[in-house]
């Protein structure tokens, strides 16, 4: 697979941005599907309050398999317990599994749940 920078407009508020090279390749390597962003970063940013499913890869489970971290498409980590997976558990909590998840806000921050595999 090959990148390039692609010089894209925003869909939301028609600003040019630059999906740069490095962060393709960052995308790729955590598993993320091959597709063009439609959003320039700053509105990406304002999209983590919009309800739906999320594609992202377990960061890490702890060894207890109670919570971990899910990283998200703009490399940021979010927060999870074991009782928002959904399915099996053993596919779901292991380090770099592709998942799609959803975000709710909790009284201590964003949490991930309705978390299953991304196949
Ligand atoms: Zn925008």
């Amino acid at each position: 697979m090959t990148f390039q920078d692609q010089l894209l407009t925003c869909e939301v508020c028609g600003k040019t941005f630059i999906y740069r090279i490095e962060e393709q390749r960052q995308l790729a390597d955590w598993g993320f599907p091959a597709e063009t962003p439609r959003r320039c970063p700053e509105c990406r940013k304002q999209e983590t309050s919009a309800p739906g499913l999320r594609a992202g890869v377990v960061k890490w489970v702890r060894e207890d398999k109670h919570f971990g971290f899910i990283t998200q498409r703009d490399g940021s980590k979010i927060f999870f317990h074991h009782t928002g997976v959904v399915g099996d558990p053993e596919q779901v909590m292991r380090e770099n599994a592709p998942v799609w998840y959803e975000v709710m806000s909790t009284e201590r921050g964003p949490q991930a749940f309705n978390i299953h595999l991304r196949e």
